[in-house]
C-alpha cells in the first residue's frame, strides 16, 4: 500500500524554490481556461516540464485534452481525485489544473504541497455554481493562494462585464455540464432579474427559523431590509 503524502513529507529536504499557487476564477466564458493554457504555454517554451490535469468527469470536448471554447488545446491527464494530482505532479515544474470546481476539498491541500515542494501550481475553475454559490474547493484555493485572477465574460444581455453563470434549462443538479446551450453570463443587475424565481410561500418555518428553500439565488435575501427605488421597483441594499 503506498504512504499517502503529506506536507511533513515534502519539506524542506525537497524543497525548490517559486513554488506558488496561482488561481484564474470566474463565470464561464470568461476565458479562464484560454489564460490557463497561455501560461502553461508559456512554461513550456522556457522548457519547463509541465503537466496539466482535469476532472474526468469533464467530457465535454476530449477526455484527454483541456480545450477551451475557441478550440485551443493541450494534452492534459484525466483524474478522478486530486490525490492523483500530487503523485505525478511532484515531478514537474509546473501543474496546471482546469475545471478544478469539479475536483473534491483536498485539492487545497493537495495544491498547498505541490507549492511547498517548490512547483508551480495554477488553478482555473468556476468560482460561482448557477445559483451564484461558492463552488467546491475554489473559495478555498482562493484563500491560499500567492495570487488570484478574477476573469469576466460579457453579459449577453447588456454588454457590461459578467460574473455570473445563468442557466437557462431547469435543472437543479449543481453539477450539470453545459455549453451555451445551457448556460449564458450575465452580470448581477442582469443576474437577478432573470435567475429570481417565484417566492416561495414561506421562506422560513415559523418553528426553528430554517431555511426551507434554496432556490432563491445567493446575491438576493430576502431577509434584508427593502426600500422602494424611485422607479418604483424594490431592490436589496446590503
Ligand atoms: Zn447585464
Amino acid at each position: 500500500m503506498m504512504t499517502p503524502y503529506t506536507e511533513e513529507h515534502l519539506m524542506p529536504e525537497t524543497a525548490r524554490c517559486c513554488g506558488r499557487i496561482e488561481v484564474i476564477c470566474g463565470s464561464m466564458f470568461s476565458g479562464k481556461t484560454e489564460e490557463l493554457i497561455r501560461r502553461l504555454k508559456r512554461a513550456k517554451f522556457a522548457r519547463q516540464r509541465v503537466l496539466i490535469f482535469k476532472p474526468s468527469i469533464d467530457t465535454r470536448y476530449s477526455s484527454d485534452d483541456v480545450v477551451s471554447h475557441d478550440s485551443n488545446s493541450i494534452a492534459s491527464t484525466p483524474v478522478a481525485t486530486s490525490e492523483d494530482i500530487l503523485r505525478r505532479g511532484l515531478e514537474m515544474d509546473v501543474v496546471g489544473i482546469d475545471e478544478a470546481q469539479f475536483l473534491d476539498d483536498g485539492l487545497p491541500r493537495v495544491c498547498n504541497a505541490l507549492a511547498n515542494a517548490g512547483v508551480r501550481v495554477i488553478v482555473a475553475g468556476l468560482d460561482m455554481d448557477f445559483r451564484g454559490q461558492p463552488f467546491g474547493p475554489m473559495p478555498a484555493l482562493c484563500a491560499i493562494a500567492d495570487e488570484v485572477s478574477k476573469v469576466h465574460a460579457i453579459c449577453v444581455r447588456c454588454g457590461r462585464l459578467a460574473a455570473f453563470s445563468h442557466r437557462k434549462v431547469d435543472n437543479e443538479r449543481q453539477v450539470l455540464i453545459g455549453e451555451t446551450a445551457e448556460y449564458e453570463p450575465l452580470c448581477r443587475t442582469c443576474y437577478n432579474k432573470v435567475a429570481a424565481r417565484p417566492a416561495p410561500i414561506s421562506l422560513f418555518d415559523e418553528g426553528d427559523g430554517k431555511a426551507t428553500s434554496s432556490t432563491t439565488p445567493h446575491t438576493q435575501n430576502n431577509d434584508i431590509p427593502r426600500r422602494p427605488d424611485n422607479d418604483g421597483t424594490q431592490k436589496n441594499y446590503l
